[in-house]
């Protein structure tokens, strides 16, 4: 180990130590019941051995809860009757309340979930309007520590971390949502078949609990979602990064959205920590940045901040080398927000320079904007 990764180690164990001050209260109901939603394989066995059953019955388990979707034991028709009363007794397949649901015009659906402490969560289903699919953006935090200066969610103090039974749970009430579970004649979800961890939050400030919900989804044997349909979004919890690439491999989205260290460090204060330089360098270490599994950088275009030519032109110098898409993201505005999105032309022409330099550069059209559920608009009323 070199001093560096003893660093990094240690800078690791200090963001571990307070995410763990904002840790989710246990996921148990008043009358005792345990929930068995985001318990990792090995606690599902240890919470069945407590009732004296063997390890083998959770592959069951497991597939009536994330394959099928199944919240009542009594619908488990492979378990036998005394099985499922035993089950009900001492545990719950719960999900979070939908305090709100709104549908945009636009079909992009947002939902305000409350969870069991009050805290409420928001999260987004956005369509993809040319096939029948779409992607889930999931919530990681209930506020966030950072302040974007651009970003809703910014002016929400932390109120705690989401566990893995949140998390999870935001996914699943989604697809209940829309029926999305496979029928039985084994018709297989299609709607909800995306996640993108760019809700409420920082996902690499509370790494454990996005960790252990991100296996539980993409485990084989429930919901089954392949890591290439999986993108987690930071704004550059530099060693994180490497964390989150050696153990999940999931798609990495970077909110890059300045080019100088000046400017990042007044939009987005936590390059003041790890600056732009450390930030490119763990894009370039990251292990799943291939030509097939491409970094995305997300640059908010800010009308008059971020936008010239010549900013566009040092991004370009800036990722050189890097397997990588550039996701232009207009500024969607908030109430009381300080920006004003770039103006069309302008925002054309910084794409079409980052194109020339042979970076794909996606314009993301605003979704669910008139029920601000679009990108950076989110924010509950949660306190601590
Ligand atoms: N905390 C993570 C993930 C959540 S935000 C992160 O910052 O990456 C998802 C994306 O929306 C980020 O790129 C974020 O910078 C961007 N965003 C925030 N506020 C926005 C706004 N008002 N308009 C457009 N994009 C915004
Ligand atoms: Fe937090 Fe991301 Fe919003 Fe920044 S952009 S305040 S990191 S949620």
């Amino acid at each position: 180990m070199t001093h560096a990764d003893d660093l990094s180690e240690l800078e690791r164990t200090r963001i571990m130590a307070k995410a763990a001050l904002f840790a989710p209260p246990p996921q148990v109901l008043a009358d005792g019941r345990r929930e068995l939603v985001g318990l990792s394989r090995e606690e599902m066995a240890a919470a069945l051995a407590e009732i004296g059953e063997k390890p083998f019955r959770i592959k069951q388990l497991w597939h009536w809860i994330y394959h099928q979707g199944a919240t009542d034991f009594s619908a488990m028709s492979s378990l036998s009757r005394p099985l499922q009363e035993r089950l009900a007794e001492r545990f719950v397949i719960g999900r979070p309340d939908t305090a709100v649901v709104q549908t945009s015009d636009d079909d992009t659906r947002k939902f305000l979930f409350r969870f069991r402490d009050g805290q409420e969560a928001e999260t987004v289903y956005i369509p993809d309007r040319r096939e029948d699919r779409g992607a889930v953006c999931l919530s990681s935090q209930v506020g966030c520590t950072l302040s974007c200066r651009f970003c809703h969610t910014g002016t929400q103090r932390l109120a705690r971390n989401l566990g893995a039974a949140e998390i999870v749970g935001q996914f699943m009430a989604a697809r209940d949502s829309y029926g999305e579970w496979p029928s039985p004649q084994g018709e297989t979800p299609r709607l909800l078949s995306t996640i993108v961890l760019m809700g409420m939050g920082e996902p690499l400030y509370n790494y454990e609990n996005v960790a252990k919900a991100m296996r539980i989804v993409m485990d084989g044997e429930g919901i089954a979602l392949s890591r290439r349909r999986i993108t987690l979004s930071t704004s550059g919890v530099v060693p994180m990064m490497d964390r989150a690439g050696a153990e999940l491999g999931v798609g990495l989205a970077v909110s890059l959205h300045a080019v100088t260290d000046a400017l990042r460090d007044e939009i987005v204060p936590l390059n003041r920590k790890y600056p732009i330089a450390e930030l490119l360098a763990a894009c370039r270490r990251y292990p799943a940045a291939s030509n097939a599994r491409r970094i995305t950088f997300e640059y908010v275009m800010l009308r008059g901040v971020n936008d010239s030519e010549a900013e566009a032109r040092e991004l370009v110098r800036l990722i050189a080398g890097i397997p990588a898409k550039v996701n232009l993201i207009p500024f969607n505005p908030w109430p009381g927000s300080a920006y004003l999105p770039s103006k069309r032309e302008q925002l054309m022409r910084f794409a079409q320079i980052v194109m020339d330099a042979g970076f794909a550069s996606p314009i993301r059209m605003p979704r669910g904007q008139d029920i601000l559920a679009a990108c950076g608009q989110l924010r509950t009323e949660s306190r601590r």
